[in-house]
């Protein structure tokens, strides 16, 4: 079974979708993680300059870059050719520039190929932006999440505060937006809610609420 969540940034999608596939013994895909390990790359590797990726150096550093995930006590980590780059992946820096790598179509190709394998002979929770629509448009679930941009704002600022990162809610605010933006409007593989996708709103929903909602709907799926 193939449960694919999509949605807008810093909407709950991973918590969600990290929960159910607990929940169903599925294994669960961050696919963001993996643009976000690109970006990490393209940024210690001078693919950027003033701000623009020079896409012949992308293409070649795309051979060299490997990424897994691995288990690191109870959670699940995105690795980096050999480096846990968990928190890295996360920080501000990367948030500015994924969405640049994420719109260039020899990136996405690669990437939808490794997500397809990593889920070729498992059932999976998949989440990020193009699941529905590109990487398994034959999912048997598919939930489109969103919820205010204050809201999603308040609560990755919250978060990263809680990490320690001195990021102020104004600039987490404005990158959500852009982000929204920029992958919406993008030529290849845009954010979209899928035809046949289930939207939740869980912008007055407790994490709690919200997976059992989810529960419910998996539930139905496999009766
Ligand atoms: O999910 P997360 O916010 O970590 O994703 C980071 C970025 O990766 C998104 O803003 C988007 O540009 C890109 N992405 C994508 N397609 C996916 C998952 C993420 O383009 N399936």
């Amino acid at each position: 079974m193939k449960i694919a969540i999509d949605g807008h940034s810093s909407c709950g999608k991973s918590t969600l979708a990290k929960a159910l596939a607990k929940k169903f013994n599925f294994i669960y895909i961050d696919t963001g993680a993996m643009y976000r390990a690109v970006t990490l790359y393209a940024l210690k590797n001078e693919i950027f300059s003033n701000g623009l990726i020079n896409e012949a150096l992308l293409k070649d550093a795309l051979k060299d870059i490997k990424i897994e995930f691995r288990r690191v006590g109870e959670n699940l980590h995105a690795w980096l050719n050999g480096e846990d780059v968990e928190s890295e992946i996360r920080k501000i820096e990367v948030s500015r520039y994924v969405s640049q790598i994420s719109a260039v179509g020899f990136v996405r190709n690669e990437m939808v190929a490794q997500q397809r394998r990593m889920a070729s002979n498992s059932s999976v929770v998949m989440d990020g932006r193009d699941i529905g629509t590109v990487v398994f448009p034959d999912a048997e679930l598919k939930i489109f999440v969103t919820a205010s941009p204050e809201i999603r704002a308040e609560r990755r600022f919250n978060e990263l505060k809680t990490k320690g990162d001195n990021v102020s809610y104004e600039e987490i605010f404005q990158n959500l937006k852009a982000r929204d933006l920029q992958d919406s409007s993008r030529a290849v593989a845009p954010l979209r809610q899928a035809d046949d996708a289930i939207l939740l709103d869980n912008s007055n929903m407790t994490i709690n609420e919200q997976f059992e909602y989810a529960v419910k709907l998996v539930e139905s799926k496999i009766s």
